[in-house]
């Protein structure tokens, strides 16, 4: 008896994963289509300057809108993408996109020109070979300067082949476009490798800067990366910002940048136009 109930959980057990299976294998057809077919959409949350109130740039979200589904969040699809090389197509749409639109906005507003964009970029797609050629393809359509793209690489996957990721990242240098580590603090990055990354900026993850102020060891976590930018010569960007209470400390801490819903959440294209022109840039910009 026992084990006709062991071997029933495990028939459950195999038909739930069997659903799963199927359910993955129709979302990775779907969101090949959604590809083709412009059923993504990209959001942009604004990156301020902390001094100074100033939006420096603008981090582009990737969104799908399903037709019948509904809104997906890019957590639950892009681990898919990545596992498929659907990731490839995807992150090309993303950049084309993305740069397109900083064009349109530097056109309409000269005085912006030095805006930026940053698009999250899977390290899958970053090891390919014809990675600098597509990018520089890309950003010559738009007619945009490498350094006004700054591709965000999750910690996590860095560190995984770091002489490959040394020469990539030297050749983008090379190019003018600029790295963020994203998610600062959640990977396993040695610091002994942070040094020989020629990246530009550490981005905090979210996670530390939301519980800053309940918790003394996150606002410690937050000030040593901070410290550690600093040092390194390099910007340090918090995530994440919901409450004034942490953007006073992230101030204090001298951090230069920051983003997250206490500024703006990530907004279409035409509400974050709106909030540009709404925002002071500064007097001082040159381009
Ligand atoms: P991420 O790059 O770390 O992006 C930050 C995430 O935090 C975004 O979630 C953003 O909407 C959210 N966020 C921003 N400010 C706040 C805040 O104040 N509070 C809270 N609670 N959340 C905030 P989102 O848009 O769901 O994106 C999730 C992740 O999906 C991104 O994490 C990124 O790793 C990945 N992703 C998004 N778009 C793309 C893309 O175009 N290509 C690739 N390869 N990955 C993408
Ligand atoms: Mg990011
Ligand atoms: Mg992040
Ligand atoms: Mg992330």
């Amino acid at each position: 008896r026992a084990k006709a109930q062991g071997r029933g959980r495990y028939v459950v057990f195999n038909e739930s994963m069997h659903l799963q299976a199927l359910q993955r294998l129709q979302l990775e057809q779907e969101l090949r289509d959604a590809i083709d077919r412009n059923q993504l959409v990209l959001y942009y949350q604004p990156i301020f300057q902390l001094k100074t109130k100033e939006i420096s740039g603008f981090e582009a979200l990737v969104r799908w809108q399903h037709p019948t589904r509904g809104f997906i969040s890019p957590d639950s699809f892009i681990p898919i993408a990545e596992e498929t090389g659907l990731i490839v197509p995807l992150d090309r749409w993303v950049l084309t996109q993305a740069t397109q639109q900083l064009a349109i906005w530097h056109q309409l507003y000269p005085h912006r020109a030095d805006l930026t964009v940053s698009v999250n970029f899977s390290v899958k797609d970053l090891l390919r070979a014809d990675l600098l050629s597509d990018l520089t393809r890309i950003l010559g359509q738009t007619g945009l300067q490498g350094h006004h793209l700054n591709l965000e690489i999750t910690e996590s996957t860095l560190i995984e082949d770091i002489q490959a990721m040394v020469t990539i990242l030297q050749q983008l240098k090379h190019h003018g476009f600029t790295v963020t580590i994203d998610d600062f603090g959640t990977g396993y990055s040695s610091l002994s490798y942070l040094h020989q990354l020629p990246v530009d900026a550490l981005k905090i993850d979210r996670s530390f800067v939301m519980a800053m102020e309940a918790n003394r060891r996150n606002s410690d976590i937050v000030e040593t990366i901070i410290t550690l930018s600093n040092r390194l010569g390099l910007a340090a960007i918090a995530e994440g910002v919901e409450t004034e209470a942490q953007l006073c400390h992230l101030q204090h801490l001298n951090c230069e940048l920051g983003q997250g819903y206490w500024f703006a959440k990530p907004l279409p294209a035409e509400e974050a136009e709106t909030l540009l022109l709404s925002t002071p840039a500064s007097t001082a910009a040159t381009l």
